[in-house]
């Protein structure tokens, strides 16, 4: 048994059959309710760094987030095959990412989302209770919309009314470049937020925009760390005009060089390490003590590579629940900690307590 556990390295170069299947590593248990335990000693309140609820918006209408529904609808398909030494999207099939772009923008219709509806508080909850997960940051989307772009305000309120907040690290999310912006983040401020969720590629703004640096300015004034989905992932639009704008190429970590450099005394977490952009992210965090990096989707191999050049510090552990199911990412980290049980504790939960300000 004790050999089992600790030869974990063929996990890392096989194809698993599917979401099951990760019930063959020595670390989680398959449970009657088709989620995961985990079953590692010594790893209790592990932060996940970066969740959301379901994503409507523009004319789509809000699911009820305190419903709990028999089946979370993750965007990648629980039966399609996997890898562990890729970037985790790149494992989702092409009917995968069909049935994902269905969802996203289902979801901004009245007719709604089937997969966004089950997107819910309880339904996180239920996967964070058995994989030891005290607390989870969520992240709600700006689109930068002329109206449906309250995200933030509705998660706010359903967090709320879940009698669930001391779970959550609530962040709220913004378009930096819109004239309203500062006057929004003051407001967020007030109502509790912790952080500013910028997507560069569906709110359609470039990080470095000179129109942006007030709010950069703000966010520092404000103590507010801004979390900020970075880098490519291989699924970008070659032609504009066939995407309505959305190209993905907003948030190339070459947008951020600049705002990042400007803002010393502004923490940045760069979500998912840069996607296939992880060597330019890892200079760009050698370079800036402001950077801390979310490893979402990030190889086996990659975080090793991170923990060693930059230091395990400034890494911290996120699912993007419900694009995956939680314990998808944390094999991954738990196979590039095997044998390390500091490194381990710190990217699952104690960089992220100091980051946020916990005990
Ligand atoms: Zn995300």
């Amino acid at each position: 048994m004790k050999d089992e556990k600790t030869n974990v390295s063929k996990f890392e170069q096989r194809t698993f059959a599917g979401f099951k299947s990760l019930a063959e590593l020595p670390y989680f248990e398959w449970t009657r309710d088709g989620l995961f335990k985990l079953t590692v000693d010594g790893l209790e309140g592990i932060i996940d760094g970066h969740a959301h609820f379901a994503t409507n918006g523009l004319s789509g209408p809000k699911p009820d987030l305190l419903l709990r529904h028999a089946e979370t609808k993750y965007y990648l398909n629980q039966n399609s095959p996997f890898r562990m030494d890729n970037y985790m999207g790149q494992n989702n099939t092409e009917q995968d990412v069909s049935n994902m772009t269905q969802s996203l923008l289902m979801q901004f219709t009245p007719e709604g989302s089937v997969w966004t509806t089950t997107h819910t508080i309880p339904n996180l909850i239920a996967e964070m209770d058995l994989l030891h997960i005290d607390k989870a940051v969520i992240l709600p989307l700006s689109y930068g919309f002329p109206y449906g772009d309250d995200m933030t305000e509705w998660y706010l309120d359903s967090i709320e009314k879940s009698g669930k907040k001391d779970r959550f690290i609530i962040c709220g999310a913004a378009k930096p470049t819109l004239p309203d912006a500062i006057e929004r983040i003051k407001q967020l401020k007030l109502k509790g937020v912790k952080g500013i969720k910028i997507h560069p590629n569906m709110a359609l703004f470039k990080p470095d925009d000179s129109l942006a640096w007030a709010f950069y300015e703000e966010c520092a004034q404000l103590g507010l760390p801004v979390l900020a989905h970075c880098g490519l992932v291989g699924k970008e639009s070659a032609d504009p005009s066939k995407t309505m704008g959305y190209t993905g190429r907003h948030a190339d970590v070459h947008n951020f060089m600049e705002s990042v450099k400007a803002f010393p005394s502004l923490r940045w977490v760069l979500c998912h390490s840069g996607g296939l952009q992880n060597d330019l992210v890892i200079d760009l965090a050698r370079h800036n003590r402001n950077v801390w990096l979310d490893i979402q989707g990030q190889s086996v191999e990659n975080i090793r590579t991170m923990i060693k050049e930059l230091g395990p510090e400034r890494l911290m552990f996120g699912s993007d629940w419900p694009f995956f199911a939680v314990a998808s990412l944390m094999s991954r980290l738990l196979l590039a900690t095997e044998g390390d049980n500091t490194v381990r504790k710190m990217v699952f939960s104690e960089n992220a307590a100091r980051f946020w300000g916990l005990g």
